[in-house]
């Protein structure tokens, strides 16, 4: 049975039905109830990759984030450029009048727009058509067929199914049940075989079957993996604490892109971490690769950065993508004048009046710095030990100055301002003095790992250890969560103009945080405008703290009224990460729940990219105060 005539109606149903449940328990049971009385015997893939639409790469990138998808929607519906619709679409972010409770949220902005036009009655879309238009969508570039398409989707939907689908095309759907719940519903295995394959369909495909185990598939050349990830520690001693016994490892934390790189004969895949193909590294790298990898097939893990040939180190500026850009310009243009690929130049200019100033020009390339290796020949190596790897990364990679180096103890890569960017550590003081000679020169930290243990695709629970300056230093960025807001006074009465933060109590590693403590009230740092469009995003989610005074079951607060917010923030997923910077203060604040106060706290920055559940925890904090107290 296939999928044509399922309508997406009864998806949009389970969605609806999901964000009133309360629990992830009934959430997931509903999506096991879709998938047993609905989807019985079709091809799961059609509906799962609607439901998560952040992991389906069959389909590319539609190119559409909220603006242009609002400039797309007003052609679609044939709208005047300066109607009162067609700029409620494109200001979502501010709202308006009629919309002040959707401000920020361009999809329930669009619903608004759409249900007068467009009413309660479905015209019977069905979920193989909404994918084949979803389709179409991705394989233009052309906005004024994006909005022909669009226009077919409202003509077959109501602005209820048309909701859900401009969040599908946003690829979020706030339905508050996270990517490891609805895997582990589709099958136990589900989540495995993704993180080594980042293939919905596969999954879909191969585990039709919930009731059926499968044995445990390796990584394979041509198809991404889920990265490994480093957890964050407060300082040298509890990562030392937290790797007792092990054969440890320090190494530079380099601040470039997360690349994966596949080789297979001739044939290149440069993938970062999101599992997306980035085609831009091929005209400046394949050949790189191809001419030192010593082996046919090959997966290498490693950070792509932008290397100074003039000054012989790593850039201070420029970014990978500009350079591999600019790369394979020069390279056609040279093509074109008959001529072999030389380095392109960046020239940096200073701004002096109407006559710019040539500060220097550097010969600027990108270097991939592989700091281990998954595959060789025809194995999987992930489960040798990091040793191993180690030296199988010396044997099948010959560095190039400049291009490609590899990260070993004790091996050089020809930056001179440092000995070694990797080296064994037999105590916590070779930690800590490793740590303070890498930030010294590059203020990203250091990872720590085991020396025997092997690569985890998608882990992030602490096998790797992460350590940066800004954890040790107090008065350093913290990210912690919003949990609630205070209205202003004057200008911004009635609006909120504070925030409530929380931290994350640690869970299990296995889920996502389930609660967070009150930290710290803050206001300052962001410019009006900043604060407008943070507040605009939250505000859908904002609850008023009314009699009875109740506070949400995800928050721990003190019994101390200066604490209470007048609004709360309906559940912590719904919420925003900000960094904020500040003076601890080492005794117990009696206003907030967290175990230290803070003075003077500033935001210096709003998170959009740190979801949620990646915010400070409880345990972290306490082990930076306690090491910059010296404890
Ligand atoms: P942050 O926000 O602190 O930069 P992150 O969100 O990029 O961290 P983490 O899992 O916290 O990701 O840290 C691991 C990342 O650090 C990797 O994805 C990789 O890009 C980068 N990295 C740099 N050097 C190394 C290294 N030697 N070993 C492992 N990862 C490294």
């Amino acid at each position: 049975m296939t999928d044509a005539t399922v309508k997406f109606g009864l998806l949009v149903s389970m969605f609806q039905a999901m964000l009133r449940d309360r629990t992830a328990a009934k959430k997931r049971k509903r999506f096991r109830t879709f998938l047993d009385r609905v989807y019985s015997g079709r091809e799961y893939f059609s509906a799962v990759r609607l439901i998560l639409p952040g992991l389906d790469r069959e389909r590319g990138t539609y190119g559409l984030k909220e603006s242009t998808l609002a400039t797309c929607v007003v052609d679609a519906l044939g709208l005047a450029k300066d109607s009162p619709d067609a700029l409620r679409l494109v200001n979502w972010r501010k709202g308006g009048a009629r919309s002040g409770a959707n401000a920020g949220n361009f999809a329930l902005i669009a619903a608004e727009v759409l249900q007068r036009r467009q009413g309660i009655v479905s015209g019977g879309l069905t979920i193989r058509e909404l994918n084949n238009l979803l389709d179409q969508l991705a394989s233009t570039e052309n906005r004024g067929e994006k909005a022909v398409i669009l226009s077919t989707l409202i003509k077959k939907t109501n602005a209820l199914e048309m909701k859900w689908i401009l969040m599908i095309i946003l690829k979020d759907l706030k339905l508050g049940i996270s990517e490891k719940s609805i895997f582990h519903e589709f099958h136990p295995d589900a989540e495995d075989l993704f993180n080594v394959t980042c293939d919905l369909k596969l999954v879909c495909e191969k585990l039709k079957d919930h009731t059926q185990r499968q044995k445990k598939q390796d990584i394979e050349v041509g198809k991404p993996v889920r990265p490994q990830l480093a957890m964050r520690v407060g300082d040298a001693t509890t990562a030392w604490k937290k790797l007792h016994g092990k054969h440890v490892v320090v190494e530079c934390k380099f601040d470039g892109d997360r690349i994966q790189i596949h080789k297979n004969g001739e044939e290149i895949h440069f993938f970062s971490r999101n599992f997306l193909e980035h085609p831009e590294y091929a005209h400046g790298m394949s050949n790189v690769i191809v001419q030192n990898i010593l082996v046919q097939r090959c997966i290498l893990d490693g950070e792509m950065l932008v290397w100074d040939m003039s000054a012989q180190h790593f850039a201070e500026f420029g970014s990978n993508q500009e350079i591999a850009k600019a790369a394979k310009e020069g390279l056609e243009s040279n093509r074109q004048h008959g001529h072999f690929c030389k380095p392109f130049y960046l020239l940096q200019f200073l701004p002096g009046g109407f006559s710019l100033f040539l500060l220097s020009i550097s010969k600027l390339l990108n270097i991939n710095i592989a700091f281990d290796i998954l595959y060789v020949g025809d194995t999987s190596v992930i489960h040798q030990s990091l040793t191993e790897r180690h030296s199988l990364l010396q044997k099948v990679v010959k560095p190039v100055k400049g291009r490609l180096e590899i990260l070993v103890p004790n091996g050089g890569i020809n930056d001179h301002r440092q000995p070694f960017w990797s080296t064994v550590a037999y105590n916590v003081e070779d930690v800590e003095r490793f740590f303070k000679d890498t930030i010294e020169n590059r203020d990203e930290g250091i990872v720590l790992k085991d020396l025997g243990s092997k690569w985890e695709p998608g882990d992030r629970s602490g096998k790797w250890l992460k350590l940066k300056p800004d954890y040790i230093h107090a008065g350093s960025d913290l990210d912690v969560l919003i949990i609630g807001g205070y209205f202003g006074s004057g200008r911004r009465g009635g609006e909120v103009s504070q925030f409530l933060v929380g931290l994350a109590e640690l869970s299990d590693h296995t889920s996502y945080p389930k609660r967070f403590i009150s930290f710290c009230r803050v206001g300052s740092g962001l410019s009006n405008d900043e604060l407008n469009a943070l507040v605009a995003k939250l505000k859908p989610y904002f609850r008023k703290n009314e009699y009875p005074k109740r506070v949400p079951r995800f928050y721990e607060v003190t019994n101390n009224s200066k604490e209470r917010p007048d609004v709360w923030i309906e559940s912590p997923d719904k919420s925003i990460v900000i960094s904020i910077t500040s003076d601890i203060r080492t005794v117990k604040s009696e206003v907030f729940a967290a175990p230290y106060g803070l003075r003077f706290p500033r935001i210096t920055r709003v998170r959009y990219d740190k979801p949620w559940y990646e915010c400070l925890n409880v345990q972290s904090f306490i082990e930076l105060v306690q090491s910059s107290n010296g404890n």
